[in-house]
């Protein structure tokens, strides 16, 4: 654990903001440690890295899954993640809903969106597709929407990692007023490099790993 760091994260995002850290090629040392001190909400991007993960570590750990997830290796996760936090199409939704319904549990999702970077972006829905995307998603019976991730541009230009911030929190809002707070009540942005312009634009969950781990 880096003290100095978590200090700077746990200030900059306040008692409202949740921190979501990502152990994607960590030790189990490293995250016991946050562990430790009280962090319980944890990320990792390959299903099999999460499998092995949880198996190791202690069963009150909050997984997330935050990687592009093939709709095959749904199973291995099903019973073992709190929120899958990068849905962006309907197929992966079905197979959720079975896996889940075999499972005999109720799965959180959030829906990822590409607002950045947008004639390159290999995952995630338009802003176009958010209404009609999530009125399919509230059919499934084993499925809780929660709310929205969204990745920030990849760019060290503040301005514009504000500008797209900005974006995700409008289309946040107009998606509460449509679905209400209770279904759209997460909004997932920031990481390791953007956090602080994340929080300042209204963010309620970062996704920080490389900051809290390295010099
Ligand atoms: C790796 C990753 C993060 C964390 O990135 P850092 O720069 O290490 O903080 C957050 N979100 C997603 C989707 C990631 O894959």
């Amino acid at each position: 654990m880096i003290r100095k760091h978590y200090e700077n994260v746990k200030n900059t995002i306040g008692d409202h903001v949740q921190l979501c850290i990502v152990t994607k090629r960590r030790s189990t040392e490293e995250i016991l440690s946050y562990y430790e001190a009280g962090e319980r909400m944890f990320a990792e991007n390959h299903a099999q890295q999460l499998k092995a993960r949880a198996a190791e570590l202690p069963s009150d750990i909050r997984w997330q899954f935050i990687g592009h997830l093939q709709r095959n290796k749904v199973k291995d996760i099903i019973r073992l993640v709190d929120c899958i936090q990068s849905l962006d199409n309907l197929p992966l939704a079905q197979v959720i809903e079975k896996e889940a319904a075999k499972a005999e549990r109720i799965v959180d999702v959030l829906c990822e969106f590409h607002l950045a970077d947008e004639d390159t972006a290999k995952t995630g829905l338009n802003k176009e597709e958010a209404v009609p995307f999530i009125k399919e998603v509230l059919k499934l019976e084993h499925i809780r929407v929660r709310g929205i991730m969204v990745m920030g541009p990849h760019t060290d230009d503040e301005e514009r990692i504000r500008e797209v911030f900005n974006e995700a929190h409008e289309l946040f809002m107009n998606l509460q007023k449509e679905f209400g707070n209770e279904i759209i009540h997460t909004l997932s942005m920031g990481m390791s490099s953007d956090y602080a312009i994340a929080v300042q634009c209204g963010s309620t969950l970062v996704r920080i790993g490389t900051y809290l781990f390295e010099e």
